[in-house]
């Protein structure tokens, strides 16, 4: 356990953040399935120059804490929360801040499973194809600015769908069309 920082219960700060956390900094929950009962702790980045910040974090990260929320992160969700499932308990609480945290994404239902590998792969290939598209067709008449490739740019770039893409969205672009 870091030296100096009070050990909480994650369920305790959940309901803590209705009156507010004020400027609590960066809260790190224990590692495995999150339970009202996780211990977790508050780092303050204010008290810390940039590089010790930098090592407490990382060393938090090897010790078996999950990585840090923002303190607004958290008011933010539960109050989410209470406004979503205002007959919440504490399990369900816990479980949409768990949900958020993994999933980036807000708890669906009370009853709502993690989404599979395969969920998360469709809904990135959804969301590049929907990208891809708004690119618009390319113009006959302006060739893409990158050596060696033959297809023309779109509107708004200098460079075709593929390789405007890839500049955007900083990897290999999944279509050719
Ligand atoms: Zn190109």
């Amino acid at each position: 356990m870091p030296q100096g920082r009070e050990v909480q219960r994650l369920i305790d700060v959940l309901k803590a953040s209705r009156q507010g956390l004020g400027e609590l900094g960066w809260l790190y929950v224990e590692t495995g399935k999150m339970s009202p009962n996780s211990r977790c702790i508050w780092v303050k980045n204010d008290d810390l120059t940039d590089e010790e910040a930098d090592q407490v974090h990382e060393r938090l990260r090897q010790t078996g804490w999950r990585e840090g929320h923002y303190d607004e992160m958290v008011e933010d969700l539960v109050k989410w929360c209470d406004q979503q499932y205002p007959e919440a308990d504490d399990a369900l609480l816990v479980r949409a801040f768990e949900y958020y945290v993994v999933n980036d994404a807000l708890l669906p239902s009370p009853d709502a499973v993690d989404p599979t590998r395969e969920d998360i792969a469709r809904d990135i290939l959804a969301a590049d194809r929907a990208f891809y598209d708004s690119l618009g067709p390319e113009d006959q008449n302006s060739k893409c600015r990158i050596n060696g490739c033959d297809r023309h740019a779109v509107r708004l770039s200098v460079l075709c769908r593929v390789h405007h893409f890839e500049q955007i969205r900083k990897k290999t672009c999944p279509f050719s069309d």
